[in-house]
This record gives structure tokens, sequence and C-alpha cells, in this order.
């Protein structure tokens, strides 16, 4: 082996100065802003707001997790012992409303959950792709990352405190509105609740007219707009967002108070700093869009470095790319105008990633040859034709070694991540090389995906069954079974026919009793849920008559126990 077979362990991952120095900007800390009003940063990924009124309070934002939001309800209780009559969530993501909880304290049953009437379909939905954007949430934010592993910080906040023990209750909101404002008074505070989509279509910034405190949620924080984001969101409409930011710089507000990173004060500067912040939005979706229309590639826009800030944008500490950069937004725009195809001949059906790997390493001479080429590449500083080559390799090692191929890979990872501004990019990086190693196994753990089957709304758990359909196994399969649920009166039916599960929130209206293959009454939501959860077996629930099986004419029939068994196995992967 080569000089480049270091011992992983001992290699001490550098990060870009400016990236360590961003950590300050989360000191854990409780800033009050003016008499009553606090915003507190640091106790988790995002900042959570105090606003104390006459006869209660209201908090903006409850962090990531219980966890995160018991010291933080510990120290507002300190400032302020008054229930708290309203939380407003200025948008779905996870590190703003999973504390609630902790946070409402003694008052959790009667307190007031404000948001826009998209962040209740955008809970509805969550569950739709959890699995993937868990795993991919995870390598963004390092959630398994120690400062041993190279954690430096999360971008926009410390560290997401989340773990497989966290708890994380999502509790819906209840008053929302859907118009372009909300007019409010909660205990004496008046308060205008403004929609306002930018990193979210759901996003509500909240106005304090009198006091001219704007809390700008996630429009804008000290670090460069994440257009798009690598765990996995649709691209973020930058027009929608340029156009928010230029509502909320209108505002004049005195004091601007982010979820994430510190609160500033000062109308003028506040008003410059939305400025240059929606300036460099609109810069990056405007260039993007007029080189597209040159017929440019995003590789070619960003290889050729044909997008660059300008001096004054580049150089302000509110674009910093510690969060977004200016190369992803580029990749989502033109994602988000044209789609995912290049335009290039050889991108419209490409290979199979294992048979690229194939011819690639055939044309390199083999397997031993490109390995040479990857550690040559390493040596001369060519990190990423490194992690492609050991990426194909480990595709097609043919002779090699595999845990040679790793450990150059690791190094790759290692190296690439200690370029890298953005914390995401790092995380990820650096997360990769932990996996890849074995070294870690990212999924939550059962206990996390039972709660987070017991928290959803039916509606949504029937929704998702349409997902989970093994289509190899049914595609033969064509039956239709009602649902009802008898302490809700809540009805669905699903069929399944031609490999799809067709889910309808009611039964089909003047349906025969013979097109009907099985009615399952069920006494409780609760039971249903425990049987997809898993913690509740469905003969046992069917023997202890909390599940009823009746045939389409309504006649009780517990042997129909067979065709509902078979018909939960086409749910499930094995
Ligand atoms: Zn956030």
């Amino acid at each position: 082996m080569s000089d480049v077979d270091t011992k992983i362990a001992s290699l001490k991952i550098e990060a870009p100065e400016a990236l360590v120095k961003q950590t300050e900007e989360f000191a854990k800390q409780i800033i009050t802003i003016l008499p009553g009003i606090h915003c507190a940063v640091g106790y988790g990924l995002a900042n959570s707001m105090l606003i104390e009124g006459d006869d209660g309070n209201i908090i903006i934002d409850t962090l990531e997790s219980c966890e995160a939001a018991i010291e933080l309800h510990k120290d507002f209780q300190a400032i302020s012992s008054k229930p708290v009559a309203a939380i407003i969530y200025t948008h779905n993501h996870a590190d703003h409303v999973f504390g609630t909880e902790v946070l409402a304290g003694d008052n959790l049953s009667n307190v007031k959950i404000y948001s826009h009437a998209t962040t209740r379909k955008m809970f509805d939905i969550t569950g739709l792709i959890q699995r993937t954007t868990f795993q991919r949430a995870a390598r963004q934010f390092g959630m398994y990352l120690t400062e041993a592993h190279g954690i430096v910080n999360d971008g926009i906040g410390l560290h997401l405190k989340f773990d497989k023990n966290s708890r994380r209750p999502l509790l819906y909101p209840t008053d929302t509105f859907d118009t372009d404002s909300l007019n409010l008074t909660i205990a004496g505070r008046n308060l205008v609740l403004y929609h306002a989509p930018g990193e979210t279509d759901d996003q509500i910034v909240v106005y304090m007219p009198k006091e001219k405190v704007l809390f700008a949620a996630d429009n804008i924080y000290k670090a460069f707009p994440n257009i798009y984001a690598i765990r996995g969101t649709s691209t973020r409409d930058a027009i929608q967002w340029v156009s928010s930011l230029d509502l909320m710089r209108n505002l004049r507000a005195e004091y601007l108070v982010p979820s994430h990173t510190k609160p500033i004060s000062g109308a003028e500067y506040i008003y410059e700093t939305i400025t240059i912040y929606r300036d460099a939005i609109q810069f990056v979706h405007d260039q993007t869009v007029r080189f597209m229309n040159q017929g440019f590639t995003p590789d070619d826009i960003i290889g050729k470095k044909f997008i660059q800030l300008p001096k004054h944008l580049k150089e302000h500490p509110y674009l910093q790319e510690f969060y977004g950069t200016v190369d992803w937004s580029i990749r989502a725009i033109f994602d988000r105008y044209i789609g995912w195809y290049s335009s290039k001949e050889s991108d419209l059906n490409p290979d199979a990633p294992s048979i690229r790997a194939q011819n690639l390493i055939r044309l390199g001479g083999g397997s031993i040859k490109v390995f040479e080429s990857a550690q040559t590449a390493y040596s001369e500083e060519k990190y990423q034709w490194c992690l492609e080559l050991t990426e194909a390799l480990n595709l097609h090692p043919e002779d090699l070694n595999k845990s040679e191929i790793i450990q150059l890979q690791v190094l790759a990872l290692q190296k690439l991540a200690s370029f890298q501004t953005s914390a995401n990019g790092r995380n990820w990086y650096l997360t990769k090389s932990l996996e890849i190693q074995g070294l870690i196994e990212i999924q939550p753990s059962p206990k996390q995906v039972s709660q987070t089957i017991m928290n959803a709304p039916l509606k949504s758990l029937f929704m998702f069954l349409s997902i989970n359909l093994n289509y190899q196994k049914a595609s033969e399969f064509n039956q239709l079974f009602l649902f009802h649920f008898q302490d809700t009166n809540a009805k669905f039916s699903i069929h399944i026919r031609n490999g799809i599960a067709d889910v309808k929130y009611q039964w089909p209206e003047n349906i025969q009793s013979k097109s009907i293959d099985v009615i399952v009454e069920v006494t409780k939501e609760e039971i249903w849920k425990q049987v997809i959860a898993r913690i509740k077996g469905p003969i046992d629930s069917v023997s202890d008559e909390e599940i009823i099986l009746k045939d389409g004419s309504g006649e009780i029939n517990q042997e129909l126990i067979v065709p509902f068994l078979i018909f939960l196995t086409m749910f499930t992967s094995d």
C-alpha cells in the first residue's frame, strides 16, 4: 500500500475557520429584546421566543424534542410563571414543533396552537417520505456525529438535539388561518401573523406593530438561505421567498428576531440586511434562469463558475454558505423549472450504477489499476475524483479487498468534508464515512416508529397504506375492504387492484354487498394504530373482539380472518 494508507482514526478533520467561528452565534442564552419579549438561543437547533402577556404567555416555536425543551421550560418559567396561553408554529419543520408538550407546561390541555392552514396539511403528509428523510436529515445535521468525528455545528444552530431516545410527540395546531394575515390579541398583546412563504410554503412571520418586533421565522438567518435542503425537500420557490422578504422589510421593524441565529436591532440595519438577503436570492434565481435559457446544464453553470455572488453579497455576514450554498441553489432552481433532465443525451436513459461502474473499471484497465488511480487522485488532492472511483470500485470490486476500498473512500470523504463551508455538506460527508465503515446505522428506534404511528391521524395512516403496498405480491389481488371505526364513526375503503391500493376516506356509494370482500369493524381507532405499529397482532385483536369481521351483507363471520390476514400481508415487504 502507498502512503495514503493512513490510520483513519488518527486523522484530524480540518474545518474552515469561518464555520468554526459561526459556533459563537449559538451560545446558549436568553436575550431580552424588550421588557417581556425574549429570545432563547442555543437550547436546540432553533430559537424559541417568549412573549409575556397580562394573564398568560405566548411562545413562538418549540424546538426539536421534549429533551431539548426541558431546560428551556425551566428557564422560561424562571422569567415568568404565567400559564402559556398560546403557541405559534412558524412552520412545520421538526426543529420548531416537537417540544410543545413540555413548553406548554401545566396548560397543555388549554393551550391554543396557531399556524398557517398549510402547516396542518404538511403534518398530515410528514410520514409519507419519513423513512428516507430521517436518514438524510441525520446526515445533514450530523445527528450521529460527535466532536471526535469532526462535527463543528449545524450551520444555523449548534446541533439538532435528537437521537434514538428522544420523544417527539406531534401536537397539531388548534387554530389555523388560510388568509394572507391574521390579527390576534392574546393576553393583551397584539400580534399580526403574516403568511410569508419562503423557506417553506407554510411559513408565517409574526409582527408586533406596537413594539415593532418582527419574528422572522426561517425566512432569514445568518447564513446563506437554504433554497434546497440536501436532507430532501422540494425546491423552495425563490421568487415567492423574495416577495415575502419584501413584505418583511417594508414593515420597517426595529427588532428582527429570527428562528435561527441571534436577533438584531435598528430599523435601518434590519432593512438593509433583509434587502441584501432578498437580493442574493433574486440574483441566484435570475442568473440561473439566464444561463439555463442559454442551454447550459447545472453541471456547466457550476463547473464553469458562471454564477458567482457579486463582491458586496459574497462578503456579507448573512450570506456566508454555512447552510445553503449557491451551487446547490442553482441545481434546485433548474430542477424547479425544468425537472430532472439535464438535456444531455447520455442522461436520458443512463445504465444502472453497477453497469456504469463495471464499464468505468474495464476502461481503466481493471479494478487494481483503477484503485491505483484512486490512490493517485488522493495524493494529487483530487478528492472528488478519488471518491467517484472508490464509489465505482465498491459497486464492482472484482478481486480487490473491500475494506481497502472503503478505507480510501473514508479518507476522500473526510478531505471533502474538511473543505466544506456548509455544515450540511460537512456533516453529510462525515456521517457517510461512518456509515460505510459500518460504525453507525441510521434508523429511528422501533419505539419512535410506533410513537409516530400512534400520534398520526388515522386518515394519514390509511393514506400511507397505499405507498406501502408490495405490488409484486398484490399484482393478482383484487379485493375491496371496508373499514368502520366505532368510536369516531370514521369510514374508509381500500380497493386493491392492478398493483395499487385505492384508498378512500368514505365507503363507496350504492355498493352491492357482493362486491365487498370484508367489512372490518374496529371498536377504537387506537386498536387499528396498534395493529399498524405492530404493538398488537391482528389475530389477537380479532379474538379479543376489538376487530370484528363481517361479510358484504353485514353478517359477522370471524372466519374472514384468513382473507383479512392475507390483505394485511400485501403491505409488508417480507
Ligand atoms: Zn428551522
